[in-house]
């Protein structure tokens, strides 16, 4: 019986609730590098379940360039960046990042979900309107929430389906068209050249998060806008360092007046505290990488096709993906537990991801490659998972 006393004892029902209905998540820890081969909870496992797609997490080369601004600027930054938090690193991070993504201006947030949370209030509001794909991460659906504008969610990729309910919802001040490019859970990518048109004709602005694809998609490493080539019609560029770049932080880039907008208006960058040195100094090593050594995105979506193709071979859905994300649709959350769970018994970390992480029906297991992996763990999964397949499909 819940305590009457304790004001969250509702906590514990909701914990029950969750548990019962398969959806209950436990804290792990992870006692390695994240590297190909990690140890959690005691467990040595092969590594699909991050998003070190480059695998720079552990990169000697981003260790001493934190390293050496630790020892220059010092940990901690000590203040948001208006007040005196913006150190060097920093500032050369945002050129680095504009310079990288071909715009006038970036600027680096505490993190991508703070980027998301922070930029989209402070574009729209009451007087205007939001159409967001209805996939887009939570960060964004968060951001769509804070900013009080009316909120549109078309059907994951149905650019037509955009194009009615844009036709059909004049009168707002200002419209704003949001969507992931690579969606984090799908893999798959957003129509963008399809979107930029539509923004153009109905006067709107353009937003993507391009989370997944920085670093990886594009022949230079900047994304599925460069895949597109669709550069100047998107507006507002969302990154995050956190992935590929492998440190830490989310960044936006666009024109310089955005740029100043947002310094002054978007509160997850005015009211937080910039993040380390180190951090950024650490980011600025990672964009070399991704400009000097190109054969690591390209080997890693050779090998990512390959791997969707043997899949589907062995009877798996693979969803839409397009890209280093590959998921394993499962549909019930039980299931894909279980099947994490024989994964993991077999020596391979493959998370598997349920609502509210995906829609109910929809759960799955969240494959991601990094360049990482050798030959040799990419096989012994896929026979792992072709043993599988025979007893779970
Ligand atoms: N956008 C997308 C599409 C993401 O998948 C994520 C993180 N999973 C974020 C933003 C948030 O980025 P960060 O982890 O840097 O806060």
């Amino acid at each position: 019986m819940p305590d009457p006393k304790d004001p969250l004892a509702w906590i514990d029902d909701q914990l029950d609730c969750l548990q019962r209905a398969g959806l209950r998540r436990q804290l792990a820890v992870r006692s390695s590098r994240q590297t190909a081969r990690i140890t959690i909870d005691g467990k040595a496992l092969v590594n699909f379940g991050c998003n070190d797609y480059l695998g720079l997490a552990a990169d000697d080369r981003l260790i001493a360039a934190a390293h050496g601004a630790a020892e220059c600027e010092g940990w901690g930054s000590g203040a948001s960046p208006l007040v005196s938090g913006r150190g060097e690193s920093h500032a050369e991070l945002e050129r680095r990042l504009a310079d990288f993504e071909g715009t006038e201006a970036a600027l680096v947030f505490p993190s991508g979900f703070a980027a998301n949370a922070g930029i989209l209030p402070a574009i729209v509001d009451e007087a205007d309107a939001i159409y967001g794909d209805a996939k887009n991460h939570a960060s964004l659906i968060d951001g769509c929430r804070l900013s009080k504008a009316r909120r549109f969610v078309y059907p994951h990729g149905q650019c037509d389906a955009l194009a009615e309910m844009l036709k059909q919802s004049a009168g707002f001040r200002r419209r704003l068209i949001v969507t992931d490019t690579v969606f984090s859970m799908d893999g798959d990518r957003a129509p963008l050249a399809r979107l930029a048109e539509l923004a153009q004709e109905f006067g709107a602005m353009l937003m993507v998060d391009e989370a997944h694809a920085t670093g990886v998609l594009g022949e230079c490493g900047r994304g599925v806008v460069e895949q597109f080539g669709v550069h100047h019609q998107v507006h507002i560029r969302v990154g995050t360092l956190s992935k590929a770049l492998a440190t830490g932080g989310g960044f936006v880039c666009g024109s310089q007046k955005l740029i100043d907008w947002l310094a002054n208006r978007a509160r997850t960058y005015v009211f937080s505290t910039a993040q380390p040195p180190a951090t950024s100094a650490a980011a600025l090593a990672a964009l070399d990488i991704v400009r000097d050594e190109p054969h690591r995105r390209r080997q890693l979506l050779e090998r990512a096709a390959q791997f969707r193709l043997r899949l589907s071979e062995q009877g798996w859905s693979t969803g839409r993906s397009e890209s280093q994300i590959i998921p394993l649709v499962i549909g019930e959350p039980d299931r894909t537990m279980r099947i994490a769970q024989q994964l993991r018994d077999a020596g391979f970390f493959v998370p598997g991801i349920r609502p509210p992480s995906v829609p109910d029906g929809e759960s799955l297991l969240r494959l991601s490659l990094c360049c990482h992996h050798t030959e040799g763990m990419v096989e012994a999964l896929l026979a792992q998972l072709g043993r599988l397949a025979v007893t779970n499909l």
